[in-house]
């Protein structure tokens, strides 16, 4: 039976003070919440304060972004073996701002995803439509396209090492969720596409609140969540780890 994982997302938020004050209000009740695995990816320059703070925790640490080289003449970018020396386990990989605001393509996301792989850690794969894809039904399409990427650089086994995550483009900070019942749908047609990977953990991401955690995380191929604006409040994040618990 796949078990439930919830990430935080802090996006480009947080502070070295505001970072100390988020993980000492949400640690100590976190570590009652058992059968959930829970990670936080905090901003590049936080890595090894959040790592720190994290010591002695079972929540795992993880990066929102990197380049797919390992190292080398590519100013301003992070290389996998970095992450993993500061403590990651995770890492996101073609969230969907990266795509739209900062144009990585299927196959970018693809290489990024190997990169993840070759230094042992465990890739998250952001895949959703946008609204206008909902509307004109090629949703399913895009998301396909989006896996079949991933699937083809990789391969199944190399799928089923990472994490994928539903993300629907019109419900990332919007308040607008995918109600259980579509998500439910999306996550169905993804696990269909993975073939022998079927068993990769799918997660759902989209304005997930503590009102409507339970409720996606009851659905069947639904193996929990990536959370953005609610990951940063403590009260917010801790209800929804605590709705993820079986
Ligand atoms: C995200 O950025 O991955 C996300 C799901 O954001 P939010 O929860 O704020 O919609």
């Amino acid at each position: 039976m796949r078990g439930k994982l919830v990430i935080g997302n802090w996006k480009m938020n947080g502070s070295l003070d505001a970072n100390r004050r988020l993980l000492q209000e949400l640690l100590p009740p976190l570590a009652a919440v058992k059968g959930v695995e829970v990670a936080v990816c905090p901003p590049f320059p936080y890595l090894a304060q959040v790592c720190a703070l994290l010591e002695g925790s079972s929540v795992a640490l993880g990066a929102q972004n990197l380049h797919s080289a390992g190292q080398g003449a590519f100013t301003g970018e992070v290389g996998a073996g970095m992450l993993e020396e500061l403590g990651c386990r995770y890492v996101l990989v073609g969230h969907s701002e990266r795509r739209s605001l900062f144009g990585e393509s299927d196959e970018t996301v693809a290489e990024k995803f190997e990169a993840v792989l070759r230094a042992g850690l465990v890739p998250v794969l952001c895949v959703g439509e946008t609204l206008a894809q909902r509307r004109d039904g090629s949703a399913e399409a895009v998301i396909a396209g989006q896996v079949r990427a991933v699937l083809q650089r990789v391969g199944g086994a190399g799928i089923a090492a990472g994490v994928i995550a539903y993300e629907p483009v019109w419900a990332i900070g919007t308040g607008e969720t995918a109600n259980p019942e579509q998500a439910q749908a999306v996550h169905r047609h993804i696990r269909a596409l993975l073939g022998e990977a079927a068993a990769t953990p799918i997660l759902y991401g989209g304005s997930v609140k503590p009102d409507n955690a339970a409720a996606l995380f009851a659905q069947p191929d639904i193996d929990g969540g990536l959370i953005g604006g609610a990951s940063l409040e403590a009260a917010s994040f801790l209800a929804i780890c605590r709705a993820a618990q079986s």
